[in-house]
């Protein structure tokens, strides 16, 4: 056993622990709880900001409310047995959002991998340690080429190659004894030729099974049940976007036999292409509590307040001779009010990158998004109050760069 002394020299040692020496985090003999709250972010350098983006991968999403953070403490504290804790909270979640059945993922990446080798396999374990290797196996899955996006990589983790089709003729002719899945990306509803109804009919009609994204697309909170309704047999969610659980949780919603078959795929289970994609107790549990709040909270309310402090920010920004701000609210995906500035330059001599970049590196730091013309702006991640800071810091900086 390391001596008390030794530990404390060892200790010592690091950078980090000089503090906490002076703090009275090692108290009288025994390695005590800390009797000042550390500010663990500042120890490590890591700076915080005002999220004045969105629910951004790279910005760690969304902040979990207490209630959550109370579930996540309260599941540390007993060990349980994974599948049935998985059981239980997704015939509770199925319950919540009024489909057959659901369980918890790691993330909705994740859930579109699960998916993607639960319909592969079916519930046959031979099958489900022989993936990504598809000999014998359905071994495509159909999208349309307006879906295309980054993430559908998960559907290629399991080894099946993407078919692209743009029209319904295009669609019937790939469709064969090969294909697993039709896969369907919500937010592009609109920029593909076949609809939400029409993708589903056909699927009905060869019986393959079909698969909705949905990954950012609450609000509206309707959608968390809408397309199970319309007949999708899978609809997937992410856990810490706009249901602001945890970052590394999500959601698979659906037919009960292509869900059991999908969780074969995932831990505890080893020999799988899910073994990585591990939920732990906690996140599970917290994903059902923030999935609860979600629900039952007054989304009137909320959506009220977001105007009110996107018109803040846009009334201070606007106020500055020759800039432009405007007021939008994207159909589907990030469904939230939305800030977009532009300027004329020639009047207010910043680029919309010079302008991202002093937000960030002003103090405190606010995170923005945007392109070369422009800066977006959301309220939705931020704390309230948060806007006030906003509002200040743009109009600054606008206006000396108008001076
Ligand atoms: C964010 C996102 C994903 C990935 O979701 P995670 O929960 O981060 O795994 C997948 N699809 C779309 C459309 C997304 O926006």
């Amino acid at each position: 056993m390391i001596s008390r002394r030794k530990l404390l020299k060892s200790l010592s040692g690091l950078p980090m622990v000089g503090g906490l020496l002076g703090t009275g985090f090692i108290a009288s003999g025994s390695i005590a709880a800390p009797l000042v709250r550390r500010d663990y972010f500042k120890e490590l350098g890591v700076r915080t900001f005002i999220n004045a983006a969105g629910t951004y991968t790279s910005m760690t999403a969304s902040l979990m409310p207490p209630e959550v953070i109370d579930a996540i403490k309260y599941a540390t504290g007993d060990y349980v047995n994974l599948d049935d804790l998985q059981d239980r909270v997704g015939e509770r979640i199925a319950e919540l959002v009024q489909c057959e059945y659901a369980t918890v993922t790691a993330g909705c990446a994740s859930a579109i991998t699960l998916a993607t080798a639960g319909v592969l396999t079916g519930l046959d374990q031979s099958k489900v340690e022989q993936i990504p290797d598809l000999t014998g196996l359905k071994s495509e899955v159909i999208m349309q080429k307006s879906h295309k996006i980054g993430y559908a990589h998960a559907i290629r983790n399991c080894g099946v190659e993407i078919i692209y089709v743009e029209s319904r003729k295009d669609l019937d002719k790939a469709i064969s004894n090969k294909t697993a899945m039709l896969w369907f990306l919500n937010a592009h509803n609109n920029k593909g030729e076949i609809k939400h109804e029409e993708w589903i009919e056909v699927g009905k009609k060869h019986e393959i099974p079909t698969f909705n994204d949905c990954a950012a697309d609450v609000p509206p909170v309707e959608n968390l049940w809408k397309y199970t309704k319309m007949g999708f047999d899978l609809v997937a969610f992410s856990g810490g976007k706009g249901i602001r659980g945890p970052q590394s949780a999500g959601l698979l919603l659906g037919k009960k036999d292509l869900i059991k078959a999908a969780r074969l795929h995932a831990p505890p289970r080893g020999n799988t292409v899910g073994r990585g994609m591990k939920v732990n107790k906690e996140e599970i549990l917290g994903m059902l509590v923030a999935l609860e709040l979600y629900i039952s909270k007054d989304h009137e309310k909320e959506w009220a307040l977001w105007e009110y402090q996107i018109q803040m920010i846009h009334d201070a920004a606007g106020s500055v001779d020759g800039v432009e701000p405007t007021i939008h609210v994207p159909e589907i995906a990030n469904h939230v009010p939305s800030l977009k500035l532009t300027w004329d330059q020639d009047k207010v001599k910043i680029t919309p990158d010079e302008m991202r970049q002093k937000l960030r590196e002003g103090h405190p730091s606010i995170q923005t998004v945007g392109d070369k013309e422009s800066v977006g702006i959301t309220t939705w991640m931020m704390q309230p109050g948060q806007e006030r800071i906003v509002s200040r810091r743009i109009k600054e900086i606008l206006e000396e760069a108008s001076s």
